[in-house]
């Protein structure tokens, strides 16, 4: 079993602090003795979601910068070189697309119940 590192917002955090009622305290069935929390993990490991993050960014902006560049071709409408910024807009676009989609896959996170004695990951139900 592949326990992930749990990546615990200090917003959680401080809710449970503020709110211990709201949450019901579930015993561990691994170590017997920790109380499972609510945290959010990544889905792939930690690495891999910092890899996420860094093909997500760039591409994001090479994205936003390329709409920007169609949007002003579009408006100046003289025919040569708008095509031709569009077009190469267009084949960089294709490119950044798809890694902008593995960026954003890498970095997700999911819902789980950690073990704050053993560490131990739990899905939610
Ligand atoms: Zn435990």
């Amino acid at each position: 079993m592949i326990v992930y590192e749990a990546i615990q917002t200090s917003h959680n955090e401080r809710d449970l602090q503020t709110n211990p009622i709201m949450i019901p305290t579930i015993k561990c069935k691994v170590c017997d003795g920790g109380e499972l929390k609510p945290a959010s993990v990544y889905k792939t490991s930690k690495l891999l979601a910092i890899m996420g993050y860094l093909l997500m960014i760039p591409s994001a902006l090479i994205l936003a910068f390329l709409t920007l560049i169609v949007i002003v071709g579009i408006v100046q409408n003289n025919a040569g070189g708008a095509v031709f910024g569009i077009g190469i807009a267009i084949v960089i676009g294709f490119i950044c697309l798809p890694v902008f989609i593995v960026g954003f896959l890498l970095r997700m996170k999911r819902s789980v119940l950690k073990c704050n004695a053993c560490g131990s990951v739990v899905n939610r139900e």
